[in-house]
């Protein structure tokens, strides 16, 4: 009778104890088997929208474009014609036309605490340089460099679109995306296996080196026997573009093949981009479905993050610090103290939202399994350790986010001495707040065509729609 009135107040103290625990455990389960049936279609509709936006968005530049698009459907404005802001206001700023911050204009003051996620939307591709243009063996050819990590074989013998902006001396700019929609295709040539024999013993990383990424512009000879010649003139026509004008202009290669389902049972996403477009995608996603959150609530789309976030479209920027002091000011309707705008920014509940590396199917042995991500397995709390992990507190915060809104979700930390991950979150916590990194995973992550598992997204977008609606 002792023994059992002790286990009574052991179960009484417990529940006392940690309410928190009562939520039951979504760690490492299926999160396929988590969706109800009456939420299939839902699921399905999700990655819809996001191949949709993957096709158009490509680049910064078109990333934006269709950011904004989006957000003004749901109500959105722009925050520089806002007078005042009132709780329940929608607001967004632009950043030179390729970063941009939206916000869910809270019921309570910045300084009480917010909301914000902050993904990346450049992805690894190939990138013309300034004088791009040059004449050899009867075919004139870009000059290009590359911005990422890319494995360069992957990109020869593949369509590639040319996108970005060219920008003119007389203050014009002109936004090109060439192979989306029907046009012809660049490709860089490879070489056929009947004469590669002299190259054969190239290691991995050199099977194509940096310089040897250009491809095909023109072949076809003008009146005078020039293939420049012919292709100056179908720049000048179709697109108004001298050779010059490329000098102040951003241009890129990237896969020109649309997104995809993947697999007989359609359950995977294949697409070029979706480091990181896929937390940018689906972070903008929740929250254009947030109505009236108690903290201001807010998406951070970045530039560069492939490169390490600088120039003043990267993470690096101010960017964040003056938009948040601006909606500040907005909200208080005057001018904010130093103080008062630092304890905003510290108060700023932050998830650096990014893809990491899901378990390879062939090459499974690169991740040590107890701690690695699964196409399928839920959202991913990533871990990786050497000082970048937030504090245990804000951790066990997280987990009971994640089980009470019966959320499956997963860790990631690679393979020591194998493999290791950056983001954009040290930039947040630089700035004073504490940052938890979130993704979806995936499985072929800096390819030309990655794969994301339908289940991820889905539930990557519940746990965006609870971390906005946190209080
Ligand atoms: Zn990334």
């Amino acid at each position: 009778m002792r023994k059992f009135l002790l286990s009574i107040a052991i179960v009484l103290l417990w529940a006392v104890v940690s309410p928190a625990q009562e939520a039951e455990s979504n760690f490492q389960q299926d999160a396929w088997a988590r969706i109800p049936e009456s939420d299939a279609a839902r699921v399905e509709a999700l990655a819809q929208e996001y191949k949709d936006f993957l096709r158009r968005a490509r680049h910064e530049l078109l990333a934006v474009a269709e950011a904004k698009r989006l957000a003004k459907a749901k109500g959105f404005r722009p925050l520089e014609e806002m007078e005042r802001l009132r709780a329940g206001d929608r607001v967004y700023v632009i950043n030179r036309d390729r970063a941009m911050i939206l916000a869910v204009v809270g019921s309570v003051p910045l300084v009480e605490g917010a909301t914000l996620s902050a993904a990346h939307i450049d992805s690894p591709r190939i990138e013309l340089k300034a004088n791009p243009l040059y004449e050899k063996e009867g075919f004139v050819l870009f000059q290009t460099t590359y911005h990422g990590g890319i494995k360069k074989y992957q990109w020869a013998s593949i369509p590639l679109a040319l996108v970005g902006r060219v920008s003119k001396k007389d203050g014009t700019s002109l936004d090109i995306a060439i192979g989306l929609e029907g046009e012809p295709y660049l490709v860089i040539p490879d070489l056929a296996p009947h004469v590669d024999r002299p190259f054969r013993d190239r290691k991995q990383q050199e099977v194509l080196k940096g310089e040897e990424l250009d491809p095909i512009v023109g072949t076809r000879p003008d009146a005078e026997g020039s293939v420049m010649g012919t292709v100056l003139a179908v720049l000048e026509k179709k697109y108004g573009i001298g050779r010059e004008d490329f000098i102040s202009a951003q241009l890129a290669l990237v896969p020109a093949l649309p997104p995809a389902d993947v697999g007989l049972d359609a359950s995977l996403i294949g697409a070029y981009g979706q480091d990181d477009r896929l937390c940018s995608f689906i972070s903008l996603r929740a929250l254009l479905d947030v109505r009236r959150p108690k903290l201001t609530a807010m998406v951070y789309l970045a530039a560069n993050e492939e490169v390490g976030s600088h120039n003043v479209m990267g993470a690096g920027s101010s960017f964040l610090a003056d938009t948040v002091l601006a909606l500040q000011e907005k909200a208080g309707g005057g001018e904010v103290t130093f103080s008062a705008h630092r304890r905003a920014m510290r108060s700023i509940h932050a998830v650096s939202a990014d893809t990491p590396t899901a378990v390879h199917p062939t090459f499974a042995s690169v991740q040590e399994k107890t701690n690695a991500a699964r196409l399928g397995g839920g959202v991913v709390l990533k871990r990786y350790g050497r000082g970048t992990d937030p504090t245990s507190e804000v951790l066990a915060k997280v987990r009971a986010l994640l089980d009470s809104n019966g959320i499956p979700w997963q860790t990631s930390t690679y393979k020591v001495d194998i493999a290791r991950g950056g983001t954009l979150g040290r930039f947040l916590s630089d700035d004073g707040m504490d940052v938890v990194d979130i993704g979806a995973p995936l499985v072929s992550m800096h390819s030309t065509w990655s794969l994301s598992s339908k289940a991820d997204l889905w539930w990557l977008y519940r746990f965006f729609g609870a971390f906005f609606a946190m209080e």
